[in-house]
């Protein structure tokens, strides 16, 4: 059985003040719970101060991004490394801002991955269709191919520190989510790529959330399909009113 993993994405989102309350509010809820497996991935500038309010709580902190080179003359980039310093537990990689906005490639991909995971930091792996893409019936290559070139070269005994978000891109911030159904077969898919890429075991293990346009209303429903172990959230992350809902579905 696979704990449900539920994050908030900031993206550049928040500043000092909104940030620390909205911390406050998950700590206050979650002080004396073990059983919420949950994170906030606020900007770098807010991470140590938001990895401070969070000591001792349940709750992990986890970046949007990092550098794929170990340290350097990268002017702008933020390593793993101070990452990890800082008290991160994990960072968000191949987003689909990060992909469409910035360019990032399967391969660039794919190195920050092996940074990230060298370093003792856990990966949100995110993967995902533009409505192009789904219109033209290319889903599942598309989907198979940011999987298999982010993972390439990773080992089975990493996987538990990987979890995957299938987010459509058609579905971020958007107000338009996916189907159960629709979320269902991504989400069936990649578990089976995952099973033939390493074992049925290990494939089992991984958690795979959705993202797109999760709010309270439609956490539960989204929750309830098989293979959606949580949910990686933007818009509905950024107030105690939206987030804390999300956090405690109805399981
Ligand atoms: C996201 O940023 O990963 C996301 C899913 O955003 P939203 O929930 O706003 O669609």
């Amino acid at each position: 059985m696979r704990t449900p993993f539920l994050a908030g994405n900031w993206k550049m989102n928040l500043d000092r003040r909104a940030a620390l309350d909205l911390v406050a509010a998950l700590r206050e809820r979650f002080a004396d719970r073990d059983d919420v497996d949950a994170a906030v991935c606020p900007p770098f500038v807010y991470l140590a101060e938001v990895v401070r309010a969070l000591d001792g709580s349940p709750i992990r902190v986890g970046a949007q991004n990092c550098c794929d080179e170990e340290s350097g003359a990268f002017t702008g980039e933020v390593s793993a490394a101070m990452l990890k310093d800082i008290g991160c537990d994990l960072v968000i990689l191949g987003h689909s801002e990060r992909r469409h906005v910035y360019g990032e490639t399967d391969e660039l991909v794919n190195r920050k991955v092996h940074r990230a995971l060298a370093t003792g930091l856990d990966v949100i792996l995110c993967v995902g269709e533009t409505l192009e893409e789904r219109e033209a019936g290319r889903t599942e290559a598309v989907v198979r191919a940011q999987l298999q070139g982010g993972l390439e070269g990773v080992d089975g005994a990493a996987m538990e520190r990987v979890t995957i978000a299938y987010e459509p891109v058609w579905a971020i911030g958007t107000g338009k989510v996916a189907t159960p159904e629709q979320a269902g077969e991504v989400h069936a898919y990649l578990r089976g790529l995952l099973t033939g890429r390493f074992s049925e075991s290990i494939a089992a293990g991984v958690r795979i959330q959705y993202g797109g346009s999760v709010k309270p209303d439609n956490v539960r429903e989204l929750m309830a399909v098989a293979d959606v172990d949580g949910a990686l959230v933007g818009g509905a992350a950024l107030t105690p009113d939206n987030f804390l809902p999300i956090l405690e579905f109805d399981r």
